[in-house]
């Protein structure tokens, strides 16, 4: 059986005019189905480019990229869309929630980017993603109504919503304070024990000690670790 996500050599280079920063330079790896890993290094060692990759949100300038046995170099926009929509959610340090929709609007958006549900029923299934983050009594809050805690929970949500095998967070717990980090990082807990495959990119030692496996870059390359 393949792995969930098989990366060889990877490699992204950016080009700011006559500059070209090698962000990944070689970077091969396999993740199993259910596996939770942790992505480190220092600032600029290219953990945010490799979880765009992994989330198919940036394409690889060499390498090879096996998402569920598939090579994503062979898909069409449209096969990516979906693999966006469907197999994956994100979260980000910024939390990234439109700010004049409420919390329940912003969980349900990717049901209505998906198409084929009823409002119906997409309304079910974001009112269950928000309780499962444990934010039934906050569906009407805009974001800037929340705490910060609150506002990744809503990230959280939304990730979740269409139930995707795989979760990729970058430094999910970044803009909260210690304690509100916890709290985030024991619902990720929560859902990779439910079987979904977590992973997450930080340079926070306390989550990298709740992960059995851990990622270490260094200007662009995996260490041994
Ligand atoms: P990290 O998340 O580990 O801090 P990044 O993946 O964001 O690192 O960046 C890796 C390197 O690539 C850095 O040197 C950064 O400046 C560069 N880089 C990242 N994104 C871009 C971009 N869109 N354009 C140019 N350079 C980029
Ligand atoms: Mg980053």
């Amino acid at each position: 059986m393949a792995a969930l996500i098989e990366c060889a050599g990877i490699r992204k280079v950016f080009h700011l005019g006559d500059q070209a920063v090698q962000a990944l330079d070689g970077v091969s790896f396999e993740i199993e189905e259910g596996e939770k890993v942790a992505v480190t290094g220092p600032s600029g060692s290219g953990k945010s480019t490799l979880l765009q990759i992994l989330g198919c949100l940036e394409a690889p300038d060499g390498g090879s990229y096996h998402l569920d046995g598939r090579d994503v170099a062979g898909l069409g926009e449209d096969d990516l869309a979906a693999v966006r929509n469907r197999k994956i959610g994100f979260v980000f340090q910024t939390f990234n929630l439109l700010p004049r929709a409420t919390a329940l609007e912003n969980v349900e958006l990717p049901l209505l980017y998906a198409g084929g549900l009823r409002s119906r029923d997409l309304r079910q299934q974001a009112l269950r993603a928000m309780d499962r983050v444990g934010l039934s009594d906050r569906l009407q809050h805009l974001p800037q109504q929340l705490s910060g805690g609150q506002r990744q929970r809503v990230a959280i949500a939304r990730a979740l919503v269409t139930e995707p095998r795989i979760l990729l967070a970058d430094e999910p717990t970044g803009n909260l304070d210690t304690r509100t980090g916890e709290e985030i990082l024991e619902l990720f807990e929560e859902l990779n024990a439910q079987g979904r495959t977590l992973i997450i990119v930080t340079h926070d030692h306390i989550v990298a000690r709740h992960c059995r496996r851990r990622l270490v870059l260094r200007d662009g390359r995996l260490q041994d670790s």
